[in-house]
């Protein structure tokens, strides 16, 4: 395991649910809370701001949504990885999204190790 933590820069409209991930995060000692972003404006520029290793990344958001988001991070730097938060219901995003450049997926109200897991099988992969 690295000694570096993973950066993970938590993306989502909803502040609890951006609580919720940051608490559950930092009991790893492998990887460490950056950022938050409320929106997907926010997103892009807290992640040109502190170049997280893994965005975690909600797709309903105001203004600027997930997808977008995802897309302009990429672009700016493809070494940025992205999980996207997903719900039952938004799986018409999946496509969109891998394409997008996304490197995974992760259900909202999964259990914590497939959390840790998703960030960290997207940090360990090729951009
Ligand atoms: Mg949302």
């Amino acid at each position: 395991m690295s000694t570096v933590p993973i950066s993970v820069l938590i993306v989502d409209d909803q502040e609890l649910v951006r609580t919720g991930f940051r608490m559950v995060i930092s009991s790893q000692s492998d990887m460490i809370v950056v950022a938050e972003a409320a929106d997907g404006r926010q997103a892009i520029a807290e992640a040109a701001r502190v170049r997280p290793d893994v965005v975690l990344m909600d797709i309903r958001m105001p203004g600027i949504d997930g997808i977008e988001a995802t897309r302009a991070v990429r672009a700016a730097n493809a070494r940025i990885k992205v999980v996207i938060l997903t719900t039952f219901d938004a799986d018409e995003y999946v496509y969109e999204a891998l394409a997008a450049g996304a490197s995974g997926f992760l259900l909202k109200d999964g259990p914590a190790d497939e959390l840790y897991r998703a960030i960290r099988v997207a940090h360990a992969g090729e951009s």
